[in-house]
């Protein structure tokens, strides 16, 4: 199986589950034959105290030089304390699409078995550009007077604000990206959703763009819109109505759980965020402190992010024969992690991370 060419790649563990999904996903990326050496770098709570900081340069270093990498997830402290580490991440390396295919796995416990649609959501701007004021600032107070005299509204003065910037720039090349993945990979229809009804110069203009990008690929893939709102209830209702959706930033956050709820869980939803330049790829989840250091992660996610990885690099093979072995174990049943337990509504033993990764190794054999 092995290639000549080996591709260095860069590593970011994580931490929480990341330890132990990360070294699940290297020993089944070992495995598959694919020609991988890593280079590790690290980020999160753990290397404020040896760096300083949550994302060191050297890490966002590592990621310019290798151009690829895999990243577990990162601790972010809720409410006060540092800013997110993969915010910071997709930020400096601006890596302006988050991609998240969603796909039944039969023996996931997953609502439906036909479940097959990708989540392209943008990863640069919106609520998510962390543009904030604190309750009673003197920034705050100055906002709230111009947002008063400019005759736009009033806010209360007590309160903190989040800026909501869309640009034309930035939706422009988040629903090309949308409609040239939906092309290379035979997809017929884009779907781009907003709120646009309400938030006329925030989402109106992502719809707007979104319309206008839509017109280059008539007759080629088709487009429609939808609102957030009721679009959750159609991808709970019947999923099989979507196949690319383009969102902004925090509904294609939030959609992208929702989407990993209706075909078994976060334990098995992979991702990659991607710019121009370089490539991280890392799973849909967080660091799940409740299940921290147990063993008891199901590293599905992130092996599958894995999968995407090698198929960037070109390792369709060993991408293909990692993906297969997924469908075994899970289609065997007799080797699952306790979410995909609690998903399938089984009363048998759940297997431990480790346990879960010998099968999967075991099923490439
Ligand atoms: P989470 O995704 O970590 O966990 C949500 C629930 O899903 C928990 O009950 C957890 O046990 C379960 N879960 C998640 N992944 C699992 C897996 N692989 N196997 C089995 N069960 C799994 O979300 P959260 O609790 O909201 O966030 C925890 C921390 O992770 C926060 O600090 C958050 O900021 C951070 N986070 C990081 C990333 C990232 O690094 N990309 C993404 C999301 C959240």
């Amino acid at each position: 199986w092995r290639n000549s060419v080996t591709h260095l790649v860069t590593l970011i563990p994580g931490d929480g589950i990341g330890m132990e999904t990360s070294a699940a996903m290297q020993e089944v990326v070992a495995a598959s034959g694919a020609p991988i050496e890593w280079e590790v770098a690290p980020a999160g709570a753990a290397c404020m105290e040896e760096f300083g900081a949550p994302l060191p340069e050297s890490t966002i270093e590592a990621v310019q030089r290798n151009k690829v990498a895999i990243k577990g997830p990162v601790t972010t402290p809720v409410g006060t304390g540092f800013r997110s580490v993969n915010v910071a991440l997709r930020q400096a390396l601006d890596l302006y699409v988050n991609l998240r295919p969603v796909m039944s796995i039969p023996g996931a416990g997953g609502r439906y078995d036909d479940v097959n649609l990708v989540i392209v959501r943008e990863n640069s701007e919106d609520l998510y550009a962390g543009i904030e004021f604190e309750e009673g600032s003197a920034q705050a107070k100055e906002l709230i007077r111009f947002v008063e005299e400019s005759g736009a509204g009033t806010i209360r003065p007590d309160s903190g604000i989040s800026i909501k910037p869309i640009s034309v720039t930035g939706s422009e090349r988040i629903v090309e990206y949308a409609f040239q993945y939906a092309q290379k990979h035979g997809r017929n229809k884009v779907t781009a959703v907003h709120k646009a009804n309400i938030m006329k110069h925030s989402d109106g203009l992502f719809l707007r763009v979104a319309r206008e990008v839509a017109q280059r690929y008539e007759g080629a893939v088709a487009f429609d819109d939808k609102i957030i709102d009721a679009c959750c209830m159609c991808m709970v209702q019947d999923p099989s109505q979507f196949d690319v959706m383009v969102f902004p930033n925090l509904y294609g956050d939030i959609a992208s759980d929702l989407a990993a709820g209706l075909v078994g869980g976060l334990g098995i939803a992979p991702g990659a965020n991607i710019g121009k330049d370089y490539a991280v790829f890392e799973a849909v989840h967080g660091s799940a402190p409740d299940i921290a250091g147990k063993n008891l992660a199901n590293p599905t996610a992130e092996i599958l992010s894995a999968a995407m990885m090698l198929d960037h690099l070109g390792e369709l093979e060993a991408a293909e024969r990692i993906r297969a072995a997924v469908r075994k174990v899970y289609a065997e049943g007799t080797c699952l992690t306790g979410d995909i337990r609690r998903a399938t509504k089984s009363d048998a033993a759940p297997a431990t991370c480790a346990q879960f990764t010998q099968a999967l190794i075991a099923a490439m054999e």
